[in-house]
């Protein structure tokens, strides 16, 4: 970063101390990773400056030779990884991957069928204040209160008491796995398509340790930032018969120009994907998840659903006495990283929280395994126990400096970035 630190000093030191705090924390927000350099390399590209109007091969722009080999390549290894019929792999984000779904599918006051908010979906699901919640009518479902796990049969009928014309499938909190042949059924049943949101869970279904809803669902969304472990952004696979209207959809109806050096870490990321040990590295997470969600049960905690299959789980604080907020602001001061959250039926306020969620994909790329999850819920559990004890915290703290040194980030990366 040696024209950075010269050019702009504040920014060249908030991305140093940004390289720092990644480094020195124990990172368990379930929807974080951390990119392989050839990733960060792709991304950092002189691809930024092309415009890319269009697609492959029919670009608005002149100069669009090589911009054109990274999207097809991108698409190309999208389609292997998932076997997916077509791929869009423009999308800025996950919500607008979303958004280009929504936009083509349905016309504003249609009713669709998505997990609610409290219960684990995401804001793209229907949160009021979001576009999807704006211009279409939302039918919620949620958990079963008994097991806080989806409940197939009240899923059929709240489908057929509200006709939906679109079934969203897919969420931001829900520790199981989701069955989405159920979910195909459902939709026959009422004559409704079938969308699925895999933006946390795209490693597992790549790697085929989750279900994969390619087969049965007419749309699929995706980011590729999660437990994916690519480029912050999105992407789309659908039917044949679908890929015009969505194409047309992304552009030009919700975006302009690509990023295309954000599409060239897309194409780098599902090569890492397509490899034999990127399997391994998914299967890793799942052991680190169970192990993390287990050791929590034994020191006291109400783990959500009663367990985990996938890279999260959710721990219930209300027999702890504190708040998910209050947690995961003392856990942060101890270096470790993790997110308030509702648990199902939540009595606090989506601000407050009564639980928190802790994911591994991120631990995991350090090359964390069951020993240090075993360790990091002693560490969690000594900093919610005493959480108004500074000396408690710092002790922790340099726990986790232990830990983490064991497992660099980025090999010399702040040696360099220093220089
Ligand atoms: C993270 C997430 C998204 C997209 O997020 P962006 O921040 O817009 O990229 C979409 N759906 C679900 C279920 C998610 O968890």
């Amino acid at each position: 970063m040696s024209f950075l630190k010269k050019e702009d000093r504040r920014i060249y030191d908030a991305i140093l101390s940004e390289t720092k705090r990644e480094d020195s924390n124990i990172e368990l927000i379930a929807s974080e990773n951390f990119v392989s350099e050839a990733v960060l390399e792709a991304q950092g590209s002189v691809l930024t400056n092309k415009y890319a109007e269009g697609y492959p091969k029919a670009r608005w722009y002149n100069g669009c030779e090589y911009v054109d080999d990274v999207e097809t390549i991108a698409i190309e290894r999208a389609k292997k990884l998932f076997k997916a019929e077509h791929v869009n792999v423009q999308p800025h984000s996950g919500t607008q991957a979303n958004m280009a779904i929504y936009f083509a599918m349905l016309k504003p006051g249609d009713t669709v069928l998505a997990m609610d908010l409290a219960c684990g979906g995401h804001l793209s699901h229907g949160h009021p204040h979001n576009f999807s919640g704006k211009f279409y009518k939302i039918a919620p479902y949620g958990v079963s209160r008994k097991t806080e796990r989806l409940d197939y049969d009240e899923i059929m009928e709240l489908a057929k008491t509200h006709k939906p014309k679109m079934i969203l499938a897919g969420a931001s909190a829900y520790p199981m796995a989701i069955d989405f042949k159920k979910f195909r059924q459902i939709a026959d049943a009422v004559g409704a398509f079938v969308f699925v949101d895999i933006a946390h869970i795209a490693g597992l279904v790549a790697a085929g340790l989750h279900q994969s809803p390619v087969e049965y669902a007419e749309f699929v969304t995706s980011t590729t930032h999660k437990t994916l472990r690519g480029p912050r952004g999105g992407f789309i696979m659908c039917r044949k018969e679908f890929a015009k209207r969505i194409d047309a959809e992304v552009f030009p109806g919700l975006q302009g120009g690509p990023l295309m050096h954000i599409i060239a870490a897309k194409a780098v990321c599902f090569k890492e994907a397509l490899r034999p040990e990127f399997k391994k590295y998914q299967a890793q997470i799942l052991k680190n998840c169970k192990t993390l969600s287990n050791a929590m049960e034994k020191l006291g905690y109400r783990i959500v659903a009663g367990g985990t299959d996938t890279h999260l789980f959710l721990a219930d604080l209300t027999n702890k006495k504190i708040t998910g907020k209050e947690a995961a602001a003392v856990l942060d001061k101890a270096g470790i990283t993790v997110n308030k959250n509702l648990i199902p039926f939540d009595t606090q306020s989506p601000f407050i929280g009564s639980g928190i969620r802790i994911g591994t994909p991120a631990a995991t790329t350090r090359g964390m395994k069951e020993p240090e999850m075993k360790k990091i819920a002693r560490l969690i559990d000594k900093v919610l126990t005493d959480a108004n004890d500074e000396k408690n915290i710092m002790e922790v703290r340099k726990e986790v400096s232990a830990i983490v040194k064991a497992f660099p980030l980025y090999k010399g990366l702040i040696r360099r970035l220093e220089k």
